[in-house]
């Protein structure tokens, strides 16, 4: 992470937020380093826009501050925190030709034609759309209008880059090719981003750190192989990916498998009662002939269903401890739902959860 001359960084401190009765975000911190790439994941109605809009200035918080390099923002018109704001629906002005699209912010902070011109040229290079600013947004496609949305929204070096779902429209393919540039155009100029995203491959590709929220609420927060391989939640584990994991009791420094009636050493985890043992899918093998060593569980299962992924194979599978969860083959493994099989269980890989299964 490299910050640009222009970044600045953002912090919500104790940040409420209702719409009548509902309570959208209750008590959230949350910092920004300047230059960082933070993604905002979390299932739909948890939060996230709400967040965008009260740090770019579209509403207010009901208590606590938003705070841009230490500044409170409250009571700047958005028009006055030079934050560009990306949204999902490109909403260009459609009677503009591309370079006027591009060229307005620049026009309403009063910028010379000399140096609009300019910038205009630079910000369309910068998302490779050379020689498109005579068109109309409606002669682009949808990956073409987003990436016309994007120059807009940095042309003015904004201190800040907002990110609302911006890939949402467009096809597996081409949201594939933009997440490399959106990345590519962060590195470039180093402005801070704030992503917002309800798809966990885009969040831990594209961010220095992915921020997980579950009803207003900052379920976890770290690097993308941190909350990936180190989810603190079985809420988090979930929104993740796949994984596999098996109920146990823990008390003082251990924790028991009851149903396997084994005791395992796991100091330090600060968890008593009942607790979730978690593999990431790709965390769990199959048991061969060789002895599996005292730090491995063997666990019979059955394969409940098989679904082939190109790379891998996925199959849900439940143990004989009753529980279920999806682990991964090899792609080419001839596995069908009912077989018997004996899963090997990584005890030092596993992480050790609240068993919390109201929160799943
Ligand atoms: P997310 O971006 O995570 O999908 P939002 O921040 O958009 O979540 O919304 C959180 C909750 O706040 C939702 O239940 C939504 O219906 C509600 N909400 C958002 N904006 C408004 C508004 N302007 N008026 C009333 N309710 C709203």
């Amino acid at each position: 992470m490299k910050a640009g001359h222009f970044a600045k960084s953002i912090r919500l401190e104790n940040v409420r937020k209702s719409y009548g009765s509902q309570i959208v975000l209750d008590d959230l911190n949350l910092h920004v380093e300047p230059g960082e790439f933070v993604s905002m994941l979390g299932p739909s109605g948890s939060g996230k826009t709400t967040v965008l809009n009260l740090v770019a200035g579209f509403d207010d918080p009901d208590a606590g501050s938003v705070l841009l390099d230490g500044g409170n923002m409250t009571g700047i018109a958005p028009e006055h925190r030079n934050i560009g704001v990306v949204f999902q629906n490109y909403s260009l002005f459609p009677h503009m030709s591309v370079a006027e699209n591009i060229e307005f912010p620049l026009r309403m902070r009063g910028v010379s034609k000399a140096e609009r011109r300019e910038a205009v040229g630079k910000a369309l290079s910068l998302v490779a759309l050379d020689g498109f600013g005579d068109r109309k947004p409606e002669q682009l496609s949808g990956g073409q209008q987003q990436r016309v949305a994007i120059a807009r929204a940095v042309v003015f070096n904004p201190d800040v880059l907002l990110m609302d779902e911006p890939l949402g429209a467009l096809d597996r393919r081409l949201r594939g090719d933009l997440q490399l540039e959106i990345k590519t155009l962060h590195e470039e100029l180093g402005v801070t981003i704030i992503y917002v995203t309800h798809d966990q491959e885009e969040a831990l590709s594209m961010s220095d750190r992915v921020v997980v929220f579950n009803k207003g609420r900052v379920e976890q927060e770290g690097k993308p192989r941190e909350v990936y391989r180190r989810p603190a939640t079985l809420f988090v584990a979930d929104f993740l990916g796949d994984s596999l994991s098996i109920s146990a009791m823990a008390s003082g420094d251990s924790v028991t498998l009851r149903e396997l009636n084994t005791e395992v050493a796991s100091s330090g985890h600060g968890l008593q009662g009942p607790v979730r043992l978690l593999w990431r899918s790709d965390q769990v093998s199959l048991a061969g002939a060789n002895d599996p060593g005292d730090r491995i569980l063997t666990m019979p299962a059955t394969v409940e269903t098989v679904a082939y992924a190109g790379t891998i194979t996925r199959m849900r599978v439940k143990t004989s401890t009753g529980d279920i969860g999806v682990i991964e083959a090899a792609e080419d493994s001839e596995f069908a739902a009912g077989d018997a099989i004996v899963l090997a269980l990584d005890l030092d890989k596993a992480s050790l959860l609240p068993a919390d299964e109201d929160n799943r």
